[in-house]
């Protein structure tokens, strides 16, 4: 009967998690998304800790739902990682940083390259060099004003194969930044396997400078190492002055965090630019 089923539906809809629920319904609103031109990107610019000049900008993904808001993408790339789509969004992120690098190129900004985040996943799947290749292409865009953010789970399950997707890259002058320095494995023979540029500290090691015991000691050998080895070093998610002062007595090339500038919309971002230069 009526009645039948419909206990037996409300038993199988307390059966299923709320996980489970919440991710049947971002599946089919993440879809909607890339195809409703649902994600936007922010920018978040990198300082110069010796010239205060701004080096560059990362480009980091935002996903407005009309019902939900604003979502993180801590909570959403790992669900379209999980559920395939991961290399559709990257590539939706390389096409829309690209061409608003050459906007505001176009428009006089001085800005010399646009960071952008690419999943682990996509580094050994499908061909983000060459997709890479064709957005510069598209845009007029040289590879030098590029630069690609790769965790370290990148290199971990394929390591060859993530070796000659980064000579790809390389090969197009852009630029290589280890994300999230210190955390996961580590295995520091990566830095010297593979033609990595920069080196970002994470976070959480910021957060803990100047006071806390161990974490002064960590960083400073960080930049210690990355100098030694020839690599661009930049400090995550500095949000005291304390910090960026420590930061610069240790020599670290640049810093990125709150205390500068937090992610900013585009419209935002070019109002923020446009007032640094004219009080720098
Ligand atoms: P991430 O690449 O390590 O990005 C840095 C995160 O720290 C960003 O979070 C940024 O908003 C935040 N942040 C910056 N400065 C500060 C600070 O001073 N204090 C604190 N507490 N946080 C700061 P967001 O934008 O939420 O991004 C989270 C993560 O999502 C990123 O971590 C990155 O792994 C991933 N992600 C973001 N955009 C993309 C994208 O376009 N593609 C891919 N594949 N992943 C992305
Ligand atoms: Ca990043
Ligand atoms: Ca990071
Ligand atoms: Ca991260």
């Amino acid at each position: 009967s009526k009645e039948v089923g419909r206990n037996s539906f409300q038993l199988y809809k307390a059966s299923m998690n709320a996980r489970s629920l919440e991710r049947l319904s971002m599946l089919s609103r993440f879809q909607n998304a890339l195809e409703y031109d649902e994600f936007e990107l922010h920018y978040q610019p990198l300082e110069c800790l010796s010239s205060g000049q701004i080096l560059s900008v990362e480009a980091l993904v935002r996903w407005r739902d009309p019902n939900l808001g604003m979502i993180s993408p801590a909570h959403f790339i790992p669900l379209a990682e999980e559920l395939g789509l991961i290399i559709k969004l990257d590539n939706w992120v390389i096409d829309k940083a690209c061409k608003q690098f050459k906007a505001w190129r176009d428009a006089g900004t001085n800005i010399h390259r646009i960071a952008i985040n690419v999943s682990a996943q996509h580094l050994c799947q499908g061909n983000l060099a060459e997709t890479v290749a064709q957005t510069l292409e598209k845009y007029g865009i040289d590879g030098r004003n590029l630069e690609i953010e790769l965790t370290e789970s990148s290199f971990v399950s394929n390591f060859h194969e993530a070796k000659v997707a980064l000579k790809r890259l390389k090969m197009l002058g852009v630029s290589i930044a280890l994300d999230d320095f210190g955390t996961g494995y580590s295995a520091l023979s990566y830095l010297t396997k593979l033609p990595i540029d920069i080196l970002k500290i994470d976070a959480s090691f910021i957060a803990k400078i100047p006071d806390e015991y161990g974490n002064s000691e960590i960083v400073s050998a960080i930049v210690a190492m990355a100098k030694a080895l020839n690599l661009r070093v930049v400090a995550e998610g500095v949000e005291k002055v304390e910090q960026k002062q420590f930061l610069q007595k240790l020599g670290c090339h640049t810093s990125q965090g709150y205390l500068f500038c937090k992610p900013l919309s585009a419209d935002d971002w070019e109002r923020f630019y446009s007032q640094w230069k004219a009080t720098s």
